[in-house]
């Protein structure tokens, strides 16, 4: 058997996309995060209960929005977090639907996704 490589300094990326969204441009959308699911192959399992399948997107209400084909493809919600150093970092946040498990996707993973994709 292997042993697991030790982390190094070697392990330390240097971001090169902004940690925040600032609102400026499109915002991203549920089917942005399911394009980034599907391209990265996340699980849809739940790592707290036996769920497996789809999630409560936090989503934006927008007005005319709501209703019909287009009111599955709302804006996500964007939480802020703030940084000791005042620097920002956002999220968008899913619940799974069984146990009210919270997570949270770095909203710059997801820019980075689009850019390589040239979007
Ligand atoms: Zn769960």
């Amino acid at each position: 058997m292997t042993e697991p490589p030790m982390h190094s300094s070697d392990d330390i990326v240097l971001l090169h996309y902004k940690l925040a969204e600032d609102g400026s441009g499109d915002p991203l959308r549920a089917q942005d995060l399911i394009d980034f699911f599907v391209a990265t192959n996340r699980s849809p399992k739940c790592p707290c209960c036996p769920h497996e399948g789809a999630w409560d997107f936090s989503l934006q209400t927008v007005e005319g929005e709501g209703e019909g084909e287009g009111s599955k493809n709302l804006p996500l919600s964007i939480y802020v977090h703030v940084m000791i150093d005042g620097q920002r970092h956002t999220t968008a946040g899913m619940t799974c639907p069984k146990c009210g498990h919270f997570a949270q996707i770095s909203t710059y993973k997801i820019r980075e996704f689009q850019a390589s994709r040239g979007k």
